[in-house]
């Protein structure tokens, strides 16, 4: 199993490939079907499984080969990840900006504990992937720093590290800012009755895998 049979755009096989990347991990193998398919997805997966290109490399692929649905006017934000920590956000937005070094998208991260006025000023640039801890987001989004009525691919990455750490309120709220008829994916490496219940709320009939 390689890359581009998977369906992945020549410019992102490329970037992996640079990477070392030989062939897609199990997780992989069936996260980007199906995520390229457009439908939700509900995935099991610890960290280290290689779980990050398995939703960043299919969003990238999307993203580059579909027009924004946005009508004119300015550049949407399409593509907005949520994780729970600072770290987690640099890594998985570091990932998207190697994986994407030959697409022309723009990706940013957005976390606590710094200011808010760098990222006001990154947020007037061009954003196409937003990487975001989910109270900083909030932040900007009750201060009408970010528009988020264009996600067209939610993630929530480590769904029950961000549940544990208390941030369900701040997840339901950033999830009324969001456009119905998006795509969202779901990724959790355990199962409670509270990420069940978040996912029943979240998914549309979503794809289950499992690594
Ligand atoms: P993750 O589980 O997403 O945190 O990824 C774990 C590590 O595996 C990261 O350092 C990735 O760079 C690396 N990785 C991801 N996919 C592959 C792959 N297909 N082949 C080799 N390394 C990979």
């Amino acid at each position: 199993m390689s890359f581009s049979s998977l369906g992945l755009a020549d410019d992102i096989v490329r970037a992996v490939t640079e990477l070392g990347y030989s062939e897609p991990t199990p997780i992989q193998q069936q996260a980007i079907p199906a995520v390229l398919g457009g439908g939700d997805l509900l995935a099991g997966a610890q960290t280290g499984t290689g779980k990050t290109a398995g939703f960043t490399l299919p969003i990238l692929h999307r993203l580059s080969t579909r027009r924004s649905l946005h009508p004119g006017g300015r550049a949407p934000i399409r593509a907005l990840v949520l994780t729970p920590t600072r770290e987690l956000a640099a890594q998985v937005e570091e990932s998207v900006r190697l994986y994407g070094k030959y697409l022309p998208l723009k990706s940013m991260v957005m976390f606590g504990g710094v200011g808010l006025q760098p990222q006001v000023q990154q947020l007037r640039g061009r954003v196409d992937i937003l990487v975001a801890t989910p109270g900083r987001l909030l932040d900007h989004a009750q201060q009408g720093n970010v528009d988020l009525r264009h996600i067209e691919i939610l993630v929530l990455d480590e769904a029950d590290r961000m549940l544990d750490m208390g941030f369900i309120h701040d997840i339901r709220k950033v999830l009324a800012l969001l456009p119905a008829g998006r795509q969202n994916l779901l990724f959790s490496a355990t199962f409670s009755d509270e990420i069940k219940a978040l996912a029943d709320r979240l998914l549309n009939t979503p794809a289950m895998i499992e690594v």
